[in-house]
């Protein structure tokens, strides 16, 4: 860890310094409103908000700017007390050493305490505790280190011996999919993250598990409705179960795919929804005459 890197002034949003390190405008864009938020540093909605005002843009790839950001700054997510899944993002200074995010000996013991806290010392898959189950937790990345996962406290949870050993052989038995899965975790919105996944393993048995992972989504996501999303955009994806041991297991196989939609699957997904509540408005409250005709057939 170098000292000078830390007392270092940040540079100013505006400065040469800053596009020198960083050339893209949204993520200098960033960068700004985490700079101007540094009293009081900002959630993810509220830092979205504030960049799509800045740059004039929606569908900011949020999560991918914020990981360019931290190669040169130290950004940690704090999580709010008393909210699980509310995350704060303060722009500390320099990242005094990027690499160190990186391994899994270096989750800071405060980071460990914070994720224990977290999940209630139990197991985030099962539920049980090594006080009333004796069973042994170990810390889980949520996204594996080597699939470009972090140390980060959003990408860390608890998970029993058992649990942990069957994710594990999850992914020794899908090793050859790393890099659809690598791809995948780097595209913007989860229907394609979710969809380009599946196309990378049309055909095949795709384990629930890999589609919850590539979704990032809080609280493990609801990938059934995912699911139903991308069925409504024309693709076939099949879904069944198989008993392993203690649990059922279930996959998706996709069937038969369409092209991406112009302006993104979640715009198309947003506008299916909105003209679907339409038709059953229009469905609910009948006019005179659609009463009369209804009537008459
Ligand atoms: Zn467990």
């Amino acid at each position: 860890m170098s000292e000078k890197n830390e007392r270092r002034p940040l540079p100013d949003p505006a400065s040469a310094e800053l596009r020198g390190l960083i050339s893209d405008a949204e993520t200098r864009a960033v960068y700004d409103v985490l700079y101007q938020a540094r009293e009081e540093p900002l959630a993810m909605p509220a830092i979205r908000e504030r960049v799509s005002a800045l740059t004039g843009k929606s569908n900011l790839q949020m999560d991918r700017r914020l990981r360019s950001l931290r190669t040169h700054f130290d950004v940690p997510a704090r999580r709010v007390p008393e909210k699980r899944n509310l995350f704060v993002y303060p722009l500390l200074g320099w990242n005094p050493d990027a690499d160190k995010r990186t391994t899994r000996k270096n989750i800071p013991g405060s980071v460990r305490a914070l994720v224990h806290h977290t999940y209630g010392n139990r197991c985030a898959a099962c539920g049980r505790t090594p006080k009333d189950d004796q069973v042994k937790l170990v810390i889980d990345h949520m996204v594996p280190l080597d699939l470009g996962g972090t140390n980060d406290p959003e990408n860390l949870q608890l998970l029993c011996d058992e649990d942990n050993h069957d994710k594990q052989a999850l992914f020794a038995d899908h090793q050859e999919n790393a890099d659809a899965l690598r791809k995948s975790l780097s595209l913007p919105e989860v229907h394609l993250r979710i969809g380009e996944l599946l196309k990378a393993m049309a055909g095949e048995d795709v384990p629930k598990e890999l589609i919850v992972l590539v979704a990032r989504e809080e609280n493990n996501g609801d990938p059934t409705k995912r699911m139903r999303e991308l069925r409504s955009l024309g693709w076939i994806i099949k879904n069944s179960q198989r008993k392993k041991g203690r649990r059922v297991l279930s996959f998706y196989r996709l069937e038969h795919w369409e092209p991406w939609p112009p302006g993104g699957p979640q715009a198309a997904v947003v506008r299916l929804e909105r003209a679907r509540r339409r038709a059953k408005r229009a469905q609910k409250a009948p006019s005179g005459t659609d009463l009369r005709s209804t009537a008459v057939e």
